[in-house]
């Protein structure tokens, strides 16, 4: 079942009524997940692990299970039929589908139910111009559960059997939206639309904004483009159906207070509102000299300032106290699809927030009161409505917490788990051969502080019992690959093997080439494995791992995809990677090996990303580059200024360097990247370097012709090398100084800084050319960090601001959490404190057995990441 936020999940509570047969539950709750996925994702007809979103529905409402009912499969087969189609549809159309597939899976979900002893109450409130089926208008703040008898807002008991004991049924989280007194079957049927099911789901469903009405102005001090509220006298009331659209009404009022007068008109669709005694309602309702208050969005009119359609209430004096729920304070605005309307959605959340008060609270109470921070209950009805500003930080606040404290117990007890298995200790005996000592005495260069504090950090790790799980972050040419080559030195010294993965072929190459450079002298053996390493050649590799012979394996991350098995394999190291996933991790553990694992990253993310990603991990940083160096000089260029690159590139080229001109990468348009990058590379060889010689790399060319592209290069019998983003990662040529960069407002900043990296290895001055479209100020103005910034963690916190934590970690390998109100990048306090109290509560008690409400939250979480990883 879609659940809402996991903090809210039933726990011991009740189960929900009428439960369906277990097949068929598992059968929509796939399907459901299935959507929100889809929709999360943007429509995009999400490619999971065997087939597409759209031929996964498809498949699913063809073949539904045998539970379900003839009348429901006939009625879900014009859905099979649109789905098979989705592919072709565009944007709107897919929305419009989705939608329809939640409603009519919540419909046959209900009729699937067996029946219920009584049809919800309904009422229909007099009055209301919306005509809304269900009685949804709350009570009076404070008087939410004690209604009396005759109040007008109380619920009809149409047959009288959905008695007290049917009321004091406390709404579960849960609870199908459709069992809420309140909510109407039409109601829950649009709410399905959004994917909204269950109590829980609404709740869970913030408001977008708010509207913020507190303010009371006078009519002569509105301002268009603002929010307000006054309060006025009504000189004169018409109410009319429109003469050009027999469909839509007016109301307009001729208000005036001590400062001015106003016009305000509100509209309504529907041919229902245009009988003329549903208008002479209106009309009755606002005779002259009626004080009203008004509230909403000031426009700009012929006639001055004016309101149009905002919330009217009229007052039963001048000096009444607003006394509507909406009035006069914060009005939630939630997202909503077309068929839903906003106050349909505010009253549903206001027939659900009243039972909230029952619900515990999963958090300890002493931790709550030390953090000052509300109860849950209280924090989801003021995040919903919320009485003022402060009560809507205070919840917010409380909600942010919650979020990000789940987040970090998980964390904490997989990085508790991590820590049980034991891992073999690599700590080079004393006495012994020192090779790490010997290969300082190789190296040309000594350590810079930064890499010897590292290493320091690292073989402290490696001298434990329990494995070492680090991320080494360090930015473009700090020199991270030494001081893995140190580490997995350490590894063989005390007796064990060692992996060295890289994310691409081309990479692993280069690895293997530095690494067989040095290892030799200290009589350490290396071999390079990946997927063209010839059957022969892999068969050796594989008997060489088993026995021992050989100690240290570089290959691409697909290594572990492989039969490969080592003799004692003791530090991993991946390259080039933000983490090592928890799959690939089990992998590893399936072939009994419990390794230290080394994870090395150019891009580094700011610490809140870091913290949320990769709370597990422990994080080093290389904070200094080696010296010598000259920094790089980066330039906007707009598009028309090209000709200013090339020449750039023939100076430098003159004086014996080499040049780089990157293309992007178009997200799923592999054939596009190849053929821009082809073109670009006929042009700039055929028309604009016709006297040297101009190499072309991209991803869909053989291992051997990437490597003899890079070869030529770095000969220099290339001069200019055409490239996509495969020379992102590694690429190292000293004598490059020159980058250019075609269409820099498509990539990420930091993925920017990735790339400058690889000019600027070698003493020359070097530069780097962003080209872009040059009509966009925004991208613009997200490039000039770039030119003022060369602190790659300075980038990187400005790119998760401009762009966003999906983005900056790239939807590939997210692993992002569910973060519905936090931000990373405003709400770094909140995350340090649930981190350290995430951390204490797991040191004290890593199962959370006494804390069973945020045990179960965390199983309902979890549970929620599976169904998601298995559609992906
Ligand atoms: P990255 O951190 O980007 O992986 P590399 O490990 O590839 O960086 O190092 C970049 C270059 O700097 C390499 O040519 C490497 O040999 C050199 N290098 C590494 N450490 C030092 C040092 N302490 N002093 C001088 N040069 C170094
Ligand atoms: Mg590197």
């Amino acid at each position: 079942m879609a659940a809402g936020h996991p903090l809210d999940a039933p726990g011991s509570g009740a189960p929900p009524l009428n439960p369906l047969p277990g097949a068929l539950e598992a059968w929509f709750a796939s399907l459901q997940q299935a959507c929100r996925l889809e929709v999360e994702r943007g429509f995009g007809d999400l490619m999971g692990r065997h087939e597409t979103f759209s031929s996964f529905v498809a498949r699913n409402l063809e073949a539904p299970p045998p539970d379900l009912t003839p009348d429901a499969v006939r009625s879900l087969a014009p859905l099979a039929a649109s789905f098979s189609r989705y592919r072709l549809e565009e944007l709107g159309r897919r929305q419009h589908l989705l939608r329809q597939l939640r409603q009519g899976l919540h419909q046959v979900r209900v009729q699937s139910r067996p029946a219920l002893p009584v049809a919800p109450p309904r009422l229909r409130l007099l009055n209301s111009p919306g005509g809304l089926e269900t009685d949804g208008s709350p009570p009076p703040r404070g008087s939410r559960s004690s209604l009396p008898a005759s109040s007008p807002y109380a619920i009809a008991s149409p047959s009288g059997s959905r008695g007290s004991a049917e009321q004091s049924r406390p709404l579960q989280a849960s609870t199908p939206l459709a069992e809420v007194p309140g909510i109407g079957p039409r109601t829950a049927t649009q709410l399905a639309g959004l994917g909204l099911l269950v109590v829980g789901d609404l709740i869970a469903h913030y408001p977008r904004d708010y509207l913020d009405y507190a303010n009371l102005v006078r009519i002569a001090a509105l301002v268009p483009g603002r929010t307000a509220t006054l309060v006025a006298t009504v000189r004169r009331c018409h109410a009319f159906s429109s003469p050009r659209n027999p469909n839509l009404s007016i109301l307009e009022l001729h208000l005036q207070d001590i400062t001015g007068r106003l016009r305000v008109s509100r509209f309504f669709a529907g041919r229902r509102f245009s009988s003329p005694g549903w208008l002479k309602s209106q009309q009755r309702q606002f005779p002259p000299g009626t004080t009203v208050a008004v509230s909403g969005l000031v426009k700009e009119s012929s006639y001055g300032p004016a309101f149009s359609d905002p919330l009217l209430e009229v007052l039963e004096s001048a000096g009444a106290p607003v006394r509507s729920p909406l009035i006069g304070r914060l009005v939630p605005v939630y997202g909503l699809t077309e068929g839903l309307r906003a106050e349909t959605l505010r009253k549903a959340v206001q027939a659900v927030l009243p039972h909230l008060e029952r619900w515990s609270d999963p958090l300890p109470e002493d931790l709550r009161l030390r953090l000052a921070l509300l109860p849950r209950q209280q924090a989801l009805r003021g995040i919903h409505q919320p009485t003022d500003q402060a009560d809507l930080q205070a919840s917010r606040r409380r909600l942010v917490f919650d979020e990000f404290l789940l987040l970090q117990l998980g964390l904490a007890q997989r990085r508790h788990k991590l820590r049980q298995r034991p891992a073999p200790p690599l700590d080079p005996p004393p006495g012994g051969s020192d090779l790490v000592g010997q290969l300082r005495t190789i190296l040309p260069f000594p350590f810079t502080g930064a890499q010897d504090r590292v290493l320091a950090e690292i073989r402290h790790d490696l001298a434990r019992p329990q494995p070492m799980a680090r991320l080494l972050q360090g930015d473009v040419g700090s020199g991270k690959t030494v001081v893995a080559l140190a580490a997995l030195l350490c590894a063989i010294e005390a007796g064990c093997q060692g992996a060295l993965m890289a994310p691409t072929e081309v990479l692993a190459e280069q690895h293997l080439a530095k690494l067989a450079h040095w290892l030799p002298q200290l009589h350490v053996s290396c071999a390079l494995l990946t997927g063209s390493t010839p059957a022969r050649r892999r068969r050796e590799l594989l008997q060489d791992l088993i026995n021992g012979q050989l100690q240290i394996l570089v290959g691409t991350h697909a290594l572990l995809e492989d039969p490969v098995q080592f003799a004692r394999l003791g530090l991993v190291v991946v390259d080039e990677q933000h983490r090592f996933g928890v799959r690939q991790r089990n992998r590893l553990l399936a072939k009994g090996l419990q390794p230290h694992l080394l994870t090395m990253t150019a891009t580094p993310i700011p610490r809140t990303l870091a913290l949320s990603v990769h709370g597990d991990l422990d994080v080093s940083q290389i904070d200094e580059l080696p010296p010598g160096r000259t920094p790089i000089r980066t330039r906007l260029l707009r598009s028309g200024e090209r000709q200013e690159a090339w020449e750039l590139v023939r100076e430098q080229v003159a004086l014996g360097q080499r040049a780089y001109v990157v293309l992007p990468l178009v997200e799923d348009s592999e054939k596009l990247d190849l053929r821009s990058a082809v073109e670009e590379h006929r042009h700039l060889a055929d028309e604009v370097f016709v006297d040297l010689q101009v190499g072309l790399l991209h991803g869909r060319l053989s291992s051997e012709a990437k490597q003899a592209a890079i070869g030529a290069f770095a000969r220099g019998e290339s001069q200019v090398l055409v490239s996509t983003t495969v020379v992102e990662v590694g690429v190292d040529v000293p004598e490059a100084s020159v980058m250019v960069i075609e269409h820099a407002e498509r990539f990420g900043l930091a993925q920017l800084h990735q790339l400058r990296g690889r000019v600027g290895r070698g003493a020359a001055a070097s530069h780097c050319l962003l080209l872009h479209g040059g009509n966009n100020a925004e991208a613009r103005q997200r490039l000039e960090v770039l030119v003022r910034s060369t602190d790659g963690f300075e980038i990187a916190e400005m790119d998760l601001r401009l762009r966003g934590p999906g983005q900056v970690l790239g939807t590939k390998q997210s692993g992002l959490p569910d973060l519905a109100l936090a931000s990373l990048t405003d709400d770094a306090d909140l995350l340090e404190l649930a981190r350290q109290e995430a951390q204490a509560l797991v040191l004290q008690d890593p199962a959370l057995e006494a804390h069973p409400g945020l045990h179960q939250a965390l199983r309902d979480q979890r549970q929620r990441q599976l169904e998601a990883a298995r559609l992906n």
